[in-house]
């Protein structure tokens, strides 16, 4: 069965933990070969792969006389840092033994908010497939704060799916995918196959567990899942430490935990407006406004407008909120803080009288609207 699902499938994207390429120790060269060996057979087969490794932390932390997590964030860009040239190398050498080549690719989430560097970003991982280069994704750890982070490589990873528009998303854990029950406690957990859709009760099946070597756990594994789903891309999580795992998958064993993709996908760019940029003030909603945008699919308008919190430009993403500040959408924006707070509330028709002139009717067009409301937690 898993054979026919993955039939279609010619680009995917191949998350790896750091649980997967590295133990408390340091970096476990020999995986890394051997994934990468993985990778070009995969390559051979004709399909398109783009990678998204940690591990850069975990690979560079020992050179440090850092034990266990790192404290501090200089530390832990520190390792990275270090770590990073050996996770590529340790790729670099066996593609190159496959004759295949590899590229680095390190990203920040401003990266992927900014509209034009997320066009830039994908132009690039375009070309290097275009040249038959695998690129190797890893969040710029070297650069970023906490409050500007991906957060983990699983969100990472579903984002880079929507940006090049894969067709599976397969995320390497260090656990054979999910459970009825967590099993370190209960030896009679039993994995569950296929998750047809992420609901609360599946997502709190993945807790908050977090390895020890990475940032993620089960949970953000679910998260990122559902991401992928709504760009209409099944997950699967699977244990990157089984061998041959990338060829048995496609050899159609049903390995791992298979997470179907949304009966009803946003567009590339919807996904991005939700999930890759950063949202910056609310507009707050009257009722027919919410009624407009939600039941009816409708743009919003001026006169829908109540309230506003917090500034933004024409061209930011913002938030659209009920009364009480609940959010139910978010798009982007037409009209900057100055020029809403003077159109709000009123008809179209005056738009023009009141600011002397006028960009368009709708201040968040339909086209740049996504629905938010059972996503509103993760979508920050
Ligand atoms: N970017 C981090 C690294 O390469 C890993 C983040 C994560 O584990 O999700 O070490």
């Amino acid at each position: 069965m898993r054979s026919a699902l993955l039939s279609h499938v010619k680009r995917v994207v191949v998350k790896i933990g750091s649980g997967v390429i590295s133990n408390a120790a340091g970096l476990e060269t020999e995986r890394i070969a051997a994934l990468s060996a993985d990778v070009c057979h995969l390559l051979d087969r004709g399909l398109e792969v783009v990678m998204v490794s940690s591990g850069a932390v975990a690979a560079g932390k020992g050179l440090l006389g850092i034990v266990g997590r790192p404290q501090t964030i200089p530390q832990k860009q520190a390792a990275a840092a270090i770590g990073q040239t050996r996770i590529i190398r340790g790729y670099r050498e066996t593609f190159q033994d496959h004759n295949y080549n590899v590229a680095q690719v390190l990203l920040t989430r401003d990266d992927l908010s900014n509209r034009r560097r997320y066009l830039n970003a994908r132009n690039t991982v375009m070309t290097l497939l275009e040249y038959g280069v695998t690129p190797i994704v890893n969040e710029n750890d070297t650069v970023v704060v906490e409050e500007i982070r991906f957060g983990d490589n699983d969100n990472l990873s579903a984002l880079v799916t929507n940006l090049v528009e894969a067709d599976l998303l397969i995320i390497l854990s260090d656990v054979d995918g999910l459970f009825d029950k967590d099993p370190t406690s209960h030896p009679d957990a039993e994995l569950i196959p296929v998750v047809e859709r992420i609901t609360p009760a599946i997502e709190a099946l993945g807790g908050k567990s977090r390895g020890v070597l990475g940032t993620g756990g089960m949970g953000t594994k679910l998260k990122a899942a559902k991401k992928a789903a709504l760009s209409g891309v099944g997950t699967l999580i699977v244990n990157g430490r089984s061998k041959h795992i990338l060829a048995r998958i496609f050899d159609g064993e049903d390995v791992g935990t298979y997470v179907l993709p949304a009966q009803s996908k946003l567009t590339a760019k919807k996904h991005w407006i939700a999930f890759s940029k950063k949202p910056r003030g609310k507009l707050l909603i009257d009722e027919g406004g919410q009624a407009a945008v939600v039941k009816h699919g409708k743009s919003l308008l001026p006169s829908g407008i109540c309230g506003v919190d917090g500034g933004f430009e024409r061209g930011d993403a913002v938030r659209l909120c009920d009364r009480d500040g609940h959010e139910f959408a978010r798009g982007v924006i037409s009209y900057s803080l100055t020029e809403v707070l003077q159109i709000m509330g009123k008809q179209c028709a005056e738009i023009e009288k009141i600011l002397g002139y006028k960009y368009r009717d709708e201040v968040v067009c339909r086209d740049d609207l996504v629905l938010t409301q059972d996503e509103e937690e993760e979508v920050d």
